[in-house]
């Protein structure tokens, strides 16, 4: 059987097996980030919709448990912003049903939570992983290129939103680019809303390709200092 919407296991050396599963047509996003390893938003919206019915995404997926056994995770992440498919709480409410040991783990923009059914309906999962790379209206303009209705406060006022009700495992991750969001500014105030936030992890990457700067040595120097003792776990991946 060919699948539409299941993307085989990946190996995560934190997670164990993801079961990877798309639920969005090619290419819906909020965002259109210019390190995207999807590729370029073609359809960018803030609205939800049922791009297709959970019932379909979940035979599928039952077929490939079946075939293949079960992974440690459904990751439920999409080919886009998982938070515009209307249908993931059903999806996830169906997994969990007949397959109560795999969690269920997302990885999202953020974009949406500031609004309470996207929060209700992702409050099922077991991992969560948001990423925000600044928390200068400017710079977050000029990476995540995003929909006009998105607004970086309301954005950041709904991930606290989100944490406060979560009890599964949270982490956030911020993408640098050289010479965008690699400033002590933007440092400071990212360790500032993390204590707020008290993420499980707080995960730091940099993006060098298509013309962006490698991070110097300064500057990650500067980033362990500041993220030094914090009460939870902090990844470089640089
Ligand atoms: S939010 Fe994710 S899927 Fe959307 S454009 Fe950015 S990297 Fe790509």
């Amino acid at each position: 059987m060919g699948y539409k919407y299941v993307k085989g296991v990946k190996e995560n050396p934190k997670f164990g097996k993801l079961l990877a599963v798309n639920f969005n047509p090619y290419k819906v996003c909020s965002f259109n980030c210019v390190y995207c390893g999807i590729g370029p938003t073609t359809e960018k919206i803030c609205e939800r919709k049922l791009f297709y019915p959970p019932e379909d995404v979940f035979r599928e997926i039952r077929d490939y448990i079946e075939k293949h056994g079960e992974p440690d995770y459904a990751w439920l992440t999409g080919l886009g912003e998982p938070t515009l498919y209307s249908g993931f709480k059903q999806l996830s409410k169906m997994i969990k049903g007949v397959y109560p040991n795999i969690k269920i783990g997302v990885y999202s923009n953020g974009s949406l939570f500031f609004r309470e059914d996207v929060r209700d309906d992702f409050s099922l999962c077991d991992l969560m992983l948001i990423n925000l790379n600044s928390v200068c209206p400017i710079e977050f303009s000029k990476i995540c290129r995003h929909h006009k209705e998105v607004n970086l406060e309301e954005l950041i006022g709904g991930i606290k939103l989100f944490r406060q009700q979560f009890g599964g495992i949270f982490g956030i991750v911020s993408v640098f680019l050289g010479g965008i969001n690699d400033n002590q500014k933007n440092l400071n105030g990212l360790k500032r809303l993390l204590l707020e936030i008290e993420p499980d992890f707080y995960e730091l990457k940099n993006y060098a390709c298509r013309g962006y700067k490698a991070l110097d040595g300064e500057f990650k120097k500067t980033t362990k200092e500041i993220f030094n003792n914090l009460p939870f776990e902090v990844i470089y991946q640089f």
